[in-house]
């Protein structure tokens, strides 16, 4: 491993809260291989809240956070009330509740690839449904009233939905996640 300032600052950088003599203990502890991936999975352990999440390359390099002004600056006021206020439309009113085109769901925020089409079924409940995420693009928070919980974008933290689980739904992981459209932007396979 070819340690170097560059490299620190490009961590640190990237990882704000992370200090540089942290990383520099770090880096005389730990047998670091000269290869990207292990240096990744370095800055996912140092990064410490990233927990939980596959392949942590793809959320840590897509890390976006913004001030709630930043946000209301680039988000319509209905986005912000769900995406940031982790708000819910209303049902049945969602411009992707039965919408079945091929393609990929991002996130309307930050715009990290969050859904395939192919994962989307129709749950009739009134709210665009998933059976799965991307590896890593979701993250699972247990809501404060202890009973659902609460899905977000890994990269920008917006609020998506809920996820269920064991409903009976006929699919592959028998999990709904129940996404409001206004978190959501489709892109079309072609
Ligand atoms: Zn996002």
């Amino acid at each position: 491993m070819v340690w170097n300032g560059t490299l620190a600052n490009a961590m640190t950088s990237s990882i704000p809260h992370l200090s540089r003599s942290n990383l520099l203990l770090l880096s005389t502890t730990t047998h670091l291989k000269e290869n990207r991936s292990s240096f990744l999975k370095i800055v996912s352990v140092a990064g410490g809240a990233k927990r939980g999440f596959r392949g942590g390359i793809v959320a840590m390099a897509a890390q976006v956070q913004k001030s709630e002004e930043e946000w209301r600056a680039v988000l319509s006021p209905e986005q912000f009330r769900i995406l940031r206020q982790k708000g819910t439309e209303y049902p049945g009113t969602g411009v992707y509740d039965k919408f079945y085109e091929e393609g990929v769901y991002t996130c309307a925020g930050c715009e990290t690839p969050l859904y395939k089409s192919t994962a989307k079924f129709n749950s009739g409940c009134g709210w665009p449904a998933f059976f799965e995420g991307l590896p890593g693009a979701i993250n699972r928070n247990a809501d404060p009233d202890g009973m659902r919980v609460e899905i977000t974008c890994a990269a920008c933290g917006g609020h998506l939905g809920h996820v269920f689980k064991g409903e009976g739904f006929r699919t592959p992981t028998d999990e709904r996640h129940c996404v409001n459209s206004v978190s959501l932007k489709f892109t079309p396979a072609n």
